[in-house]
């Protein structure tokens, strides 16, 4: 059982979307913004997570957002 609570990443602006699905860490490439496929977004205690594939290899890729962020 999580505490993940799942949130609506498409209600966020198109500029904001596409910034996030651009700006990846990929712990499988070692390699920055490669994009992201099948974006989720949900929180976890208290940290908003933003959970897709990368674009290169197909990997799940995270992005922590940061209190900044949203
Ligand atoms: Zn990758």
């Amino acid at each position: 059982m999580t505490e993940r609570t799942e949130r609506d990443f498409f209600s966020r602006s198109e500029e904001d979307q596409q910034a996030f699905l651009e700006q990846t860490w990929c712990d499988s490439c070692q390699e920055v913004n490669l994009g992201m496929a099948e974006p989720e977004e949900y929180e976890l205690k208290g940290t908003i997570y933003i959970e897709g594939k990368c674009k290169k290899c197909g990997e799940v890729v995270l992005t922590e957002l940061t209190d900044d962020d949203f």
